[in-house]
């Protein structure tokens, strides 16, 4: 069963994102420490993705709804979505995901609608704490 990637807009992630079950993946390289980042996104670099993905799989159980996003959602951004895709059929472990997803227009489009960034240099980030 191969499984299906679609896009989500700001603004629905900005009203899925309360929800528990729903992890957000930053999979951009560098540019997380200067440039901030969606509160409470998970970071699992383009670069070494592959390497990685067994402690990403560890870290979202629970959640069914990944986000996947790069700074356009253009090139990193969809190739992971679709390595960790392929990577889950391959393992045919049931990991209780059912939607993998993708920020349309990326950081830069959910910063330049002012949508809110945090700047904490917790790894993982703690969230929400202090924003309004
Ligand atoms: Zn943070």
């Amino acid at each position: 069963m191969a499984r299906s990637i679609s896009y989500i807009t700001g603004s629905q992630l900005l009203s899925l994102k309360r929800r528990p079950n729903i992890a957000i993946i930053d999979v951009r390289d560098d540019e997380r420490s200067y440039d901030g980042h969606i509160a409470g996104s998970l970071h699992y670099a383009s670069g070494n993705f592959y390497d990685k993905i067994s402690n990403l799989v560890q870290d979202v159980k629970g959640k069914d709804t990944l986000v996947f996003h790069c700074v356009l959602s253009q090139v990193r951004g969809p190739s992971c979505a679709r390595k960790f895709a392929n990577y889950l059929e391959e393992v045919k472990e049931d990991t209780g995901i059912k939607d993998i997803l993708i920020l349309e227009r990326g950081f830069s489009g959910w910063e330049s609608s002012g949508r809110p960034v945090c700047h904490c240099t917790s790894v993982p980030c703690k969230g929400e704490t202090g924003s309004a």
